[in-house]
């Protein structure tokens, strides 16, 4: 039951310093340094959020219905204090190192691509100020380069929150979480890289993915900061 306590409640030293503190090791200047973040690019190994099973390639052997999953570390790291933090406290300046972090973990990828990012809940995006997983797909796509497009593809269906639903609910209700945006227009011949911060049963990812199959997508990847729990 110990599990409950999630160490991103919990506040830490860094929390209380100015906005422009490192949280990582408390340095002045950025909401999170340069050599922190490279730190986290450097260890990375990536995981199939899915099965928990390393997953070097991104195409999980195990998980064989998923495209290929990237995903940047655990909740329980020091990534998910900065979710935290810039999800929950709008700490904008963390979408920049966020962002630049998944710059780092994703493989080259040919051809045209077309971010994706999982929309939130519109009650959420007032009380916060706050697009959250948006902001982080327009400073990637920067990152990315020329052949890279951002699109709002994804429309909310419904908002319930997942917060607390069990899993069974969460899965019930992702199935109705998100629709196509009908003004835009899916081609088969780009890769599209849906993206979101949290991955916790999958069931939003997994429905997100049907919905863009369903819609004539065939070249998927999902990028993911982090994963609530990988072991
Ligand atoms: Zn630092
Ligand atoms: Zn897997």
């Amino acid at each position: 039951m110990l599990n409950i306590v999630k160490n991103t409640t919990f506040v830490g030293p860094f929390d209380l310093l100015a906005p422009h503190s490192c949280r990582g090791c408390g340095h002045i200047g950025n909401a999170f340094c340069d050599c922190c973040k490279n730190n986290i690019i450097f260890e990375h190994e990536n995981y199939c959020p899915n099965c928990k099973k390393l997953n070097p390639t991104g195409k999980c052997s195990h998980c064989k219905t998923l495209p290929p999953i990237f995903v940047a570390g655990s909740r329980q790291e020091i990534l998910g204090n900065l979710i935290h933090d810039y999800k929950y406290h709008s700490v904008r300046a963390l979408a920049f190192p966020l962002a630049d972090i998944l710059n780092g973990i994703l493989p080259h990828i040919d051809g045209e691509v077309i971010i994706v990012p999982l929309p939130t809940i519109n009650r959420h995006i007032r009380t916060r100020a706050l697009d959250h997983t948006y902001l982080i797909a327009k400073h990637l796509k920067k990152l990315r380069g020329k052949n890279y497009r951002l699109e709002k593809l994804l429309l909310r269906e419904n908002n319930t929150v997942q917060v607390g639903a069990n899993e069974k609910d969460r899965i019930e209700q992702a199935s109705h979480a998100y629709k196509i945006n009908q003004n835009l227009k899916i081609d088969s011949s780009k890769t599209y890289l849906l993206l979101d911060d949290v991955w916790t049963t999958g069931a939003s990812m997994k429905s997100a993915v049907k919905k863009l199959r369903q819609a004539g997508a065939e070249k998927i990847i999902i990028s993911i900061l982090v994963v609530n729990r990988l072991n």
